[in-house]
């Protein structure tokens, strides 16, 4: 069916940045920040992505080995989060916990602050193009469907809901993505004994992150969902942790398999928190206080950019030219229908790219955070937030460098992006 509409033109800018996660909202702050009139569009009335809506704690990728390796928009975040008392930075291994809450508030700020137009409560609903680029994308919000027209794009949406509207040549989907997880908020749990003070923070002096004891106890229930983990975090302010242990198998892009998978992993929310009421006095009292408005997408399709980055050349140590950010958590790999987890650590820092940005086949459009060109490996240690950071911050400042690869990296070394 073939319906023609009329739909009004919400602005021209030079720059268009679709979804408000960190890869977004560093894209649309650098730009705006250098003089490119930016719009930002994001489906939620928050900005953060995942750890604004996901409730995805702590922000990993900023140290290797106690070393920072990404710092600009991402690190001007924490820095304003951990003035507000609502973040910590854990050494050595540099994870950072924060409040969600904080994280949507210092966000709209650092965006209105360098000027970016914001449109929030819009979701991306179409694309124009012409002569091999994108002239426009349409949202749909509460009053309507609008377009706005650009020069550059950005797809910071995570499931690269840009790059597939606009035909971009994608990456072939894969059986194997990561899972998908609810976090939810637990409050009244008795994080001060021992089970568990070990293993709140992610700060490697405590012993590990997963609580191996409640683990191996919930793999012997006969009557536990699928989990993973499970990983506590305190949120810095107040008493409430951020649980992570939920997990299901699946495409999180297809709308049926997210609007299923959130439903059963509410359910199994609530399943596993009573199994841990009667299975540990420290959660005798525990309650869930929130479940994330967004379901945990840790994977989905990516765009085929100029250059496919490998796990093995991470680990390899690969140089390049055009290296725009560093990737330093560990590949990271969360068996999708088990509740194993594969770890390696990057030798050094992994350089990443630019060409990994730019689409194959859409001259004008350029794909950041989760989105971006990279084997199934890679993206297990770039898809952390910090990275995600980088990327933005990358693309942003590669779209006012007109996808110089020289002059983005010179400028990103002079806002402190790459250290
Ligand atoms: C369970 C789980 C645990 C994780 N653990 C960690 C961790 O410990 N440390 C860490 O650093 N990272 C962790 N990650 C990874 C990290 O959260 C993400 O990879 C990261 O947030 C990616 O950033 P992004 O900007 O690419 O995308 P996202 O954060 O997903 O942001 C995408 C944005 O686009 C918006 N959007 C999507 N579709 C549309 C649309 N159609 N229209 C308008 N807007 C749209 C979304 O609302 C969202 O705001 C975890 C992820 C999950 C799911």
């Amino acid at each position: 069916m073939r319906i023609e509409r009329e739909v009004p033109l919400a602005g021209s800018f030079d720059f268009v940045v679709c979804g408000g996660g960190p890869s977004g909202i560093a894209a649309a702050v650098s730009a705006s920040r250098l003089g490119l009139c930016t719009a930002l569009i994001e489906k939620n009335h928050f900005f953060g992505g995942m750890g604004a809506g996901g409730y995805v704690v702590p922000l990993s990728g900023f140290f290797h080995q106690g070393v920072r390796v990404a710092g600009g928009i991402g690190w001007e975040l924490v820095q304003r989060m951990v003035q507000d008392s609502a973040a910590q930075v854990e050494l050595p291994k540099g994870h950072v916990s924060f409040h969600p809450e904080y994280l949507k508030l210092h966000s709209e700020r650092l965006l209105r602050e360098a000027g970016v137009t914001l449109f929030s409560g819009a979701v991306l609903s179409g694309c124009c193009c012409e002569n091999g680029g994108i002239t426009h994308v349409l949202f749909a919000q509460e009053d309507g469907e609008k377009a706005v027209g650009g020069m550059m794009f950005a797809d910071a949406t995570g499931s690269a809901v840009l790059c597939r509207l606009a035909n971009a040549e994608m990456l072939p989907a894969s059986e194997k993505y990561q899972p998908m997880t609810l976090c939810f908020l637990l409050e009244g749990a008795d994080a001060t004994t021992q089970l568990l003070s070990g293993c709140i923070h992610h700060d490697g002096k405590t012993g590990r992150s997963v609580n191996a004891e409640l683990h191996d106890w919930l793999a012997e229930q006969p009557d536990a969902p699928q989990f993973g983990g499970p990983w506590f975090n305190a949120l810095i302010r107040g008493n409430l942790l951020a649980v992570n242990m939920t997990r299901a198998a699946g495409d999180a892009s297809d709308p049926k398999v997210y609007a299923a998978t959130y439903a059963e992993l509410r359910e199994n929310a609530y399943q596993l928190v009573e199994l841990l009421r009667k299975g540990f006095p420290e959660f005798r009292n525990a309650q869930i206080a929130a479940i994330a408005p967004d379901l945990g997408i840790r994977e989905t399709r990516r765009m085929r950019g100029r250059y496919v980055l490998t796990g093995k050349e991470l680990l390899d140590g690969v140089q390049f030219d055009d290296t725009i950010a560093f990737c330093a958590h560990p590949i990271d790999i969360h068996q999708a229908d088990g509740n194993g987890q594969r770890l390696a650590e990057l030798p050094a820092p992994g350089p990443i790219p630019l060409r990994c940005l730019q689409s194959v086949n859409i001259g004008n459009l350029l794909a950041t955070g989760r989105a971006i060109s990279c084997d199934g490996e890679a993206f297990a240690s770039l898809r952390v937030m910090a990275t995600a950071f980088a990327l933005g911050e990358a693309a942003g400042v590669s779209a006012w460098a007109n996808g110089d690869a020289r002059n983005t990296r010179v400028q990103l070394q002079k806002q402190g992006a790459i250290v």
